[in-house]
């Protein structure tokens, strides 16, 4: 299966400060693993700048507007002590979004069957009114929004990253046409994602504690892809974290590389028995640079392969 991957070097700089665990360097990792992996044949394509209309179907207008108002022209701006802005934080924040809206809309207009955006910064803890956690626009809840006018109605979201993907939840908990599944250690940042929490009967949340054993992990996305299948998505978007790896800094799971090709697989099972292998991926979190680089080309080869 071709896997487009969109990307584009403006996303390097967005600089939130040297010491902020989120920074360029990670997104170089994630382009490196994929380059320097043989058994990868991805066609490259520049992650367009999001449209403001597009960001619309999932931010209010005064939102977006405090966003723009609140980039500096030189040095760094704080949103919150995670959330900081550079000069060039909203071109690389538009074009993370417009990676996985470009993404989407090929996939929906039948152009591509799956793809991965090599994105930054994040999106998964941005609410439709809040930035936080390093994210400033939500560019899956965005992604899923242009999918679903484009015709592709049903659309569930996966979430391994390891935090809580609580801005995806608060998107669409009160909407049945999406499907929210998210994995993540408890407790945690955001503090969110309690089971309990099941939107109107569209969201699922599994918990793993800090040290939990592969083998734990893996049972609980195992629950959470059976969840997806019943749901009979036309599309899957991917919240790709990579940071519940064993030697991420921010996080206290055990998985290696070859447990996110594993939970890729699963993935890829659903989607070919449902929406004919439509899968789009987008990088969330991972803040080990070895790490990230290996498990993210992990992930696509797992997207190639299946
Ligand atoms: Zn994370």
């Amino acid at each position: 299966m071709d896997v487009a991957l969109y990307t584009h070097v403006d996303m390097l700089d967005h600089r939130p400060g040297d010491n902020h665990a989120e920074r360029p360097e990670r997104l170089r990792a994630v382009i490196d693993a994929l380059e320097d992996d043989g058994g990868l044949d991805l066609e490259p394509l520049d992650a367009p700048l999001v449209e403001f209309a597009d960001l619309a179907l999932v931010h209010p207008q005064d939102f977006i507007d405090s966003v723009l108002d609140a980039a500096p022209h030189s040095g760094t701006r704080a949103l919150d002590p995670d959330t900081v802005l550079s000069a060039g934080s909203l071109t690389a924040a538009r074009r993370a979004a417009g990676a996985v809206v470009a993404a989407a809309r090929a996939v929906a207009a039948g152009q591509r069957t799956r793809a991965f955006c090599a994105v930054r910064p994040p999106g998964h803890h941005a609410e439709p009114a809040t930035a936080m956690g390093f994210c400033l626009f939500s560019n899956i809840a965005v992604a899923a929004r242009a999918a679903q006018a484009a015709g592709l109605k049903r659309v569930a979201i996966v979430d391994f990253d390891v935090h809580h993907g609580n801005g995806t939840q608060a998107t669409f908990e009160h909407d049945p046409s999406v499907f929210f599944a998210s994995i993540h250690q408890s407790p945690l940042y955001p503090g969110t994602g309690d089971p309990s929490e099941s939107g109107v009967g569209n969201v699922a949340n599994a918990i793993v504690p800090p040290n939990a054993s592969r083998e734990t992990w893996r049972r609980g996305f195992e629950g959470l892809m059976a969840r997806v299948d019943g749901f009979a998505p036309e599309l899957i978007l991917v919240s790709a974290g990579f940071d519940a790896h064993v030697r991420d800094p921010l996080a206290a799971q055990s998985l290696e590389a070859e447990d996110f090709a594993w939970a890729t697989r699963a993935i890829v099972s659903v989607a070919n028995r449902r929406c004919g292998g439509r899968i789009v991926s987008s990088l969330e979190g991972g803040y080990d640079l070895e790490a990230l680089g290996r498990s993210a080309a992990a992930h696509v080869k797992a997207l190639q392969e299946g």
